[in-house]
């Protein structure tokens, strides 16, 4: 038998890539081997989870056999890919060798993990994945209080979920405002702002120094001296692509996996797509980029070679204390930043020297502009 076109990994990256191959490509043997056990959720659902109340079980979609069944494909699940041999066209599992005829490195990205001293590491929950987010769950039950580390997108939106879920709620970061180097700071203090109206505590500034255990509780001293009461931390200080397996086989690296517009990496035969690779110099954690990446891999990887492009790409942030949209200025493009509103109802607007929409910010009733903002922004990656 031929061998088969190998997709690691089964987060939104492998998933979408495989239905969108699927339907270009019916026949070929496909096989995605993935760290956890396969099952398809939408991984921006963890965010609203605690809000909705909803465990694990219920935010997924499909279990692991469901999708090998629609997908005509193996899957194995629990099996982490220990190297690859790009000469051999073929990857380790352990020992056991698995050949491809095209491999795809969908394999996500890990979390950052600060260092905290004291005896309640046990205690420091990262939240990427399912499995991550039933161990919080499951750590907090019967419990009411959590502090989260970092300030980010994903720190914001957790706060607000876990709030609405009615946990108490205090965040700590080391940074002057929230969503720093994503939000101009009108727009950071308005989502602030919203968030300390439904009870979220911030400490911005200091860093958790120690953790320990303190009878049922636990303890965080924060570096400037504060002490927070808690019963778990989730860890929210961002993520960084998995690179590393990739480098010891000689592909080329830098923030995430370097392909170019074909998705290619250094290596004939190898690619990549997701929170893992860097995309033309772009290495984006979110939803649509994948996507897109996902319809042309399909197309390259059935005999039609396809360059990605990425069109404008605002974010929504899923802060419904303060609704938020953003759309970044992209990279190397230089403008002014101009604020309209007051309060929650900030409309920060970039513009370059000729007057053209780089980017925007848009928090509360402004978030209704979109629509026609949209219009007027740039491609991401034309
Ligand atoms: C809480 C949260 C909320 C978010 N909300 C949004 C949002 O609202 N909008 C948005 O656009 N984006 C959002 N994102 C980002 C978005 O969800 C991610 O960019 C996307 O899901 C990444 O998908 P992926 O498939 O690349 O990676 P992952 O989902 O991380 O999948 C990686 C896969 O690789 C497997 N794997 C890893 N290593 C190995 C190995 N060695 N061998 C075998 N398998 C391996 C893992 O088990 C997993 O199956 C959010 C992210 C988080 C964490």
């Amino acid at each position: 038998m031929s061998a088969p076109v190998v997709i690691i990994g089964t987060g939104l990256a492998g998933y979408n890539l495989a239905r969108e191959w699927r339907k270009l490509d019916t026949q070929t043997p496909l096989l995605l081997i993935s760290a956890d056990d396969g099952r398809f959720y939408s991984k921006p659902m963890l965010s609203t989870g605690f809000a909705k109340n909803k465990d694990a079980e219920g935010l997924v979609m499909s279990e692991a056999g469901a999708m090998a069944e629609q997908l005509v494909a193996e899957i194995r699940t629990h099996t982490s890919v220990t190297g690859i041999d790009p000469r051999q066209r073929r990857v380790w599992i352990g020992e056991e060798v698995v050949n491809y005829r095209d491999l795809i490195l969908a394999w996500g990205a890990e979390p950052i993990r600060v260092p905290v001293a004291g005896d309640a590491q046990d205690s420091i929950f990262p939240l990427n994945d399912l499995e991550d987010y039933a161990r919080l769950r499951a750590a907090l039950t019967g419990k009411r209080r959590v502090l989260i580390l970092g300030a980010g997108l994903i720190g914001c939106e957790f706060a607000n979920d876990l709030r609405a879920g009615g946990y108490e709620v205090d965040v700590v970061a080391p940074c002057e405002q929230v969503m720093p180097g994503l939000l101009p700071p009108s727009a950071a203090t308005a989502v602030q702002a919203g968030l300390q109206g439904i009870g979220v505590r911030f400490y911005l500034g200091p860093m958790l120094a120690s953790l320990d255990h303190a009878g049922d509780a636990l303890l965080g001293r924060l570096s400037d001296g504060q002490m927070i009461e808690c019963d778990a931390v989730l860890s929210a200080v961002g993520l960084r692509p998995r690179i590393a397996l990739a480098a010891a086989a000689g592909l080329e690296v830098n923030r995430g996996i370097v392909v170019d517009r074909q998705l290619r990496t250094s290596h004939d035969n190898i690619y990549a797509l997701g929170d893992c690779a860097e995309v033309d110099g772009l290495n984006l954690l979110y939803v649509m980029p994948l996507m897109a990446c996902a319809r042309a891999l399909a197309r390259t990887l059935a005999g039609e070679p396809m360059a990605v492009a990425y069109g404008p790409m605002p974010v929504t942030v899923k802060t419904p204390a303060c609704p938020l949209v953003v759309s970044p200025p992209p990279r190397a493009r230089h403008g002014e930043w101009t604020v309209e509103g007051a309060g929650e109802n900030i409309r920060a607007l970039c513009r370059d020297e000729s007057g053209a929409l780089l980017g925007y910010a848009l928090t509360g009733a402004a978030v209704q502009d979109r629509l026609a903002l949209n219009r007027e922004l740039p491609a991401v990656l034309a």
